[in-house]
């Protein structure tokens, strides 16, 4: 199946901690079946399954799959499948770590409620299928009803709030491809701060800040550093990819997450100082995001390091860009120290989310595009890296492997760097660099444990020099011991000889 369309309908009840509503999935059907699967968290209760407004015979079982046992076998054409359903959904353990719901009041005690599904998946909300590589090509819309007098921010445009008696339906709709942990609401007594900011193609974009009202003083001040970043990001990437809806914003109770047009923001208005700017990491990460996961999409789990390898390499851009050079060079320094080397970043083409996160997707991740940056220089580097997140090949409908990006690097290059890709994202092995010496002066340098030519920086009494090395020997004098990778472009071990 070919998922085209989500629309999920809920009421959402504070008071009870409970969601009733429907679900409603178009989807493409390549070829003939008589039986149907979807997932959704089992604690939550199925009341009905239709198929083009008929009624089906299912089972929802403890391993979270709905199966639809159809009476007739349906032809490979376009239907609707809608759940009702309804219950108790999980409680967020670590938000946004360990998801779910967080069921979180605000200072003045007004509910302020958040959703977060990224390890977990959108089944523990609502019936999908829960795989990145199939998302509704066609948009979603999300109609949350709640309390009266709270405020509901989801993915895209807000289409219409009515309201009856004491409660009030939000109606938000977005036509762009989303991941399904993208599809959640946050609600809260939230006022509504916005501005229209100009992309860097000269598009009018609605910037929009749903902010808790004790936070408003602190509302405009952040939205100037979502600016900044916006800046940032488009120099390096490309036009925001939303641009036909809107650049997003919603306060939450956890730290953040990457949610398209609706960014989660919890980083407590905490600003590091670059240069002479304030900077806010966290929002400048979940923003990178809108590139880096929502726009270009990793195909499996597996090689979730371009969403969040690449995003951490963006966040060193802003590094770049507002403390210059010598800090992006600092930046990584202490990137490759904090590099475990536990497990490869790439551990086979398909695994499960949780064997693909871990921390050294973000770190390490980062720093094998600061070590290809260096390789092929960056009159070759930013303009491929800017081609990844623009190309249509790459992007929106269409998703990426670790191959992909390989192969678009090396032909950008016009060298085989599949051997440096393997390396370092496929291995936990560090490049050795022999450095022996063999006379008063002389010394031989050649890497151990990679078959490939490699630029090195290599510091002698003469200076320093960008010299290839490979496994066969290099000669070289110095009156002094030489130093190799004294900037740190590689993660490596020097061996003294
Ligand atoms: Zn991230």
């Amino acid at each position: 199946m070919d998922i085209r369309h989500y629309t999920v309908a809920l009421n959402v009840d504070p008071q009870q901690k409970t969601i009733s509503g429907y679900t409603e999935i178009d989807l493409n059907l390549s070829k003939a079946t008589d039986v149907l699967l979807f997932d959704l968290w089992h604690g939550l209760t199925i009341s009905t399954v239709s198929i083009n407004g008929k009624k089906q015979n299912f089972t929802h079982t403890n391993d979270d799959l709905v199966k639809i046992n159809l009476s007739k076998a349906l032809p490979a054409e376009k239907i609707k499948v809608k759940i009702a359903y309804g219950g108790k959904p999980g409680v967020a353990e670590r938000a946004p770590w360990i998801g779910g719901f967080q069921w979180e009041k605000d200072s003045k005690a007004n509910p302020w409620i958040s959703v977060s599904c990224q390890g977990e998946g959108a089944k523990i909300y609502f019936p999908c299928k829960d795989h990145p590589s199939d998302e509704p090509n066609e948009g979603a819309d999300m109609i949350i009803t709640v309390p009266k007098g709270l405020v509901v921010a989801a993915p895209g445009l807000l289409q219409k709030v009515t309201t009856k008696n004491d409660k009030s339906t939000y109606h938000w709709k977005t036509k762009y491809t989303i991941s399904n942990y993208c599809l959640v609401f946050n609600a809260a007594k939230y006022n509504v701060v916005k501005r229209a900011y100009t992309t860097i193609n000269g598009t009018k974009v609605p910037m929009e800040y749903y902010v808790l009202q004790e936070n408003m003083d602190k509302a405009e001040k952040l939205l100037d550093l979502y600016v900044q970043s916006a800046k940032i990001l488009e120099k390096y990437f490309g036009e925001y990819p939303w641009a036909k809806e809107r650049i997003g914003l919603s306060e939450t109770p956890h730290l953040g997450m990457e949610h398209q047009t609706n960014i989660a923001y919890g980083n407590k208005y905490r600003y590091d100082t670059l240069g002479d700017k304030h900077f806010d990491w966290l929002l400048h990460h979940e923003f990178g995001h809108e590139w880096w996961a929502n726009k270009v999409t990793n195909k499996d789990w597996a090689h979730m390091w371009i969403q969040e390898g690449i995003c951490t390499f963006g966040d060193a851009m802003a590094i770049r860009e507002l403390g210059g050079e010598e800090a992006y060079l600092q930046r990584m320094k202490s990137t490759a120290m904090h590099t475990q080397n536990k497990y490869p970043i790439v551990r086979g083409d398909e695994v499960d989310s949780d064997s693909a996160y871990h921390g050294d997707i973000y770190g390490k991740g980062a720093f094998f595009m600061h070590t290809l940056r260096y390789v092929i220089g960056d009159e070759i580097f930013f303009p491929t890296l800017k081609k990844l997140a623009t190309d249509p090949q790459y992007t929106y409908d269409n998703f990426v492997t670790t191959d992909d990006v390989e192969k678009l690097f090396s032909i950008a290059s016009g060298k085989n760097l599949k051997p440096l890709f393997d390396f370092y994202l496929r291995t936990t092995n560090k490049l050795e660099v022999l450095v022996k010496q063999t006379g008063d002066k002389t010394y031989d340098l050649s890497l151990q444990n990679f078959d490939m030519l490699l630029p090195v920086e290599v510091t002698t009494s003469a200076g320093t020099q960008r010299m290839e090395l490979g496994k066969k020997p290099v000669k070289i004098t110095s009156d002094t011991q030489p130093v190799i990778d004294e900037k740190v472009y590689y993660l490596k071990r020097v061996i003294l000889e």
